[in-house]
């Protein structure tokens, strides 16, 4: 008589997706734990991958020193490490498949010309719509956006309910760069999807960005995994904690306080040893 494995196998995945512009620090830690902790309790995969794609952002050697440092603090990933510089043809066939379907559309507008458009929550400028339907004569094509409409409305499991009206919000927006690279949105749905990634747990600074990417992901035909945002840790200034805000790198901190720590700040209440 075999014995019923199905029992200990479990149909969540989940992922750390850090971005190697620099250290790991105190923010991407939590970002690190929450997944890793949610992944682990619900007996899932945990995976790791680089988010290499912005290449003028990347800092040398940074990524082998978050390798390093998630090793350093005792946490261990599912399969090997997948980098987004290795995975652009998924990308390009995402944009392809987006092209053929009529769901992008070249524009020409340089940053400047969009200066005086409205701010998207972002940062980023809501686009007016000037390309929309069509280039204007003699002009020439610089990225690739995405035609948005309606609503996507979702339930975050930390955050509640939460609905995007993408074109008053964003705007139609960019899935190829005018530098030539493919944009975060348009990766990250790639990525998850590739990877059977089921639950994702990132900062709450993301959470503008999950409406587009449901988006995306309905526009390729690819499944939604369950989202989960935790808060966001921030400096005295009230500033979330970057390279940009100096946040200071955790290495060379002892492994036992930082996770504990960490564990705190998502409001857990671990058992000091210290
Ligand atoms: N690479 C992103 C960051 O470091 C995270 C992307 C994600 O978790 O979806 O902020």
């Amino acid at each position: 008589m075999s014995e019923n494995l199905s029992t200990t196998s479990s149909s969540y995945v989940g992922r750390f997706a850090p971005s190697p512009t620099g250290a790991l620090h105190f923010g991407s830690l939590i970002a690190a734990l929450a997944s890793y902790a949610d992944a682990r309790h619900h007996s899932g995969q945990w995976l790791l991958r680089i988010e290499d794609i912005d290449v003028p952002r990347n800092v040398p050697g940074a990524a082998e020193g978050i390798v390093t440092t998630l090793e350093r603090l005792g946490f261990e990933w599912d399969g090997e490490i997948v980098r987004q510089s290795c995975r652009v043809a998924r990308y390009a066939e995402a944009l392809g498949r987006l092209r053929q379907q009529g769901d992008v559309y070249a524009c020409c507008c340089s940053r400047r010309e969009l200066a005086e458009a409205p701010l998207a929550r972002d940062g980023s400028r809501i686009y007016p719509g000037t390309c929309r339907s069509g280039l204007p004569s003699g002009r020439e094509a610089r990225a690739w956006r995405v035609r948005v409409s309606g609503c996507i409305a979702f339930d975050d499991r930390v955050q509640g309910p939460q609905a995007d009206d993408l074109e008053s919000a964003f705007g139609d927006f960019v899935v190829l760069r005018a530098d030539g690279q493919y944009a975060y949105q348009l990766a990250v749905v790639v990525d998850d999807a590739d990877a059977g990634v089921t639950h994702v747990v990132r900062g709450a600074d993301l959470l503008d960005s999950t409406g587009r990417q449901i988006y995306l992901q309905q526009r390729l035909g690819l499944a939604t995994p369950k989202y989960l945002h935790v808060p966001v840790v921030v400096n005295e200034a009230g500033e979330k904690l970057s390279k940009q805000t100096l946040a200071t790198a955790i290495d060379g901190q002892p492994p036992a306080r930082l996770l504990l720590a960490a564990l705190r700040f998502l409001g857990q209440n671990p058992r000091s040893e210290e």
